[in-house]
């Protein structure tokens, strides 16, 4: 965590910017919290717009870093009010490294590569369907702690390998894919709302629980549900279980999380920190401090 502070008169922290990961990778979520002010600050992290929801001792904002975002410094810039101060800006930079994502050949039944017309229809309904639940306002986070592992954290394919169909970039993985044998036990990462529950094509049965913020995790391929659209989970909860539904040659769990309409890497959203509060702050020599 890296934090930018704001201290008058050398003296007094009045506000301050944690800034997490450290160090950020394209595909990565990156979480801006703000403290030591009333109200909603706003901002952004390269080209992109800061999104501050409200918590109970600040403001977060989570954003989405593209899987072809360029390599470099990226700077932030959050202009706020601290407590019992005037209008400021604090900036700070957060670096982006290589990704450095594996190849490998994909091999998957002919099926799926090539669908049949009724195939595709299906495949259209399941993709409208996905954006009907992606759909949902900005709202606070509905969680209390920090994201945890649906299942023990032994990945047997990481968030953006590369697939290849005959040497040739085919698709990249947008998820991560966990170990299980059919019937074991899924739960939920974190607390959230279950807003898609649907046997489809790709993913299989599918499971997506919203987390507030625009925010979703999402649960392919499982043999059976336990849970209902509209179902308040919480952290931990068990949503259903391991299977080898839909385009996959085993059993598996697939694990994505999708924010603001795009695919992270899931374990960049396990590793942040929600309600920690570490990281010294830098000691300022002007009010305005970059990283
Ligand atoms: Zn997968």
């Amino acid at each position: 965590m890296t934090v930018f502070g704001l201290t008058l008169a050398g003296l007094l922290q009045v506000a301050s910017v944690h800034l997490q990961p450290g160090v950020a990778r394209p595909g990565d979520a990156v979480l801006v919290t703000v403290l030591g002010v009333t109200k909603a600050p706003s901002g952004t992290l390269g080209p992109q717009t800061l999104d501050f929801l409200p918590i109970a001792d600040g403001f977060q904002a989570l954003v989405a870093l593209s899987v072809e975002a360029s390599i470099g410094p990226r700077e932030l810039s959050v202009d706020l009010i601290p407590e019992g101060g005037a209008e400021t800006t604090i900036t700070g930079t957060l670096d982006l490294e290589a990704p450095g994502w594996p190849k490998r050949e994909l091999k998957v039944a002919k099926k799926f590569t090539s669908p049949s017309k009724a195939e595709q229809l299906r495949s259209a309904r399941d993709q409208k369907a996905f954006e009907d639940a992606f759909d949902v306002d900005l709202e606070p986070w509905l969680f209390g702690s920090d994201f945890t592992w649906p299942r023990p954290p032994e990945i047997t394919a990481p968030f953006g390998d590369l697939r290849l169909m005959n040497g040739k970039k085919k698709s990249q993985h947008f998820g991560m894919d966990l170990d299980g044998n059919t019937g074991d036990p899924i739960t939920a990462a974190n607390a959230g709302e279950v807003v898609m529950v649907r046997d489809c094509f790709g993913s299989g049965n599918t499971v997506l629980v919203h987390h507030g913020g625009r925010l979703f995790t999402a649960y392919f391929h499982l043999s059976k549900f336990e849970v209902k659209e509209g179902d308040l989970v919480k952290a931990g909860q068990r949503l259903g279980k391991v299977g080898k539904t839909g385009r996959v040659t085993g059993p598996h769990l697939h694990f994505g999380v999708k924010l603001d309409g795009r695919w992270v890497d899931p374990q960049s959203l396990l590793e942040l920190k929600f309600f920690e509060r570490g990281g010294a702050l830098p000691a300022p020599k002007t009010p305005e401090l970059g990283g």
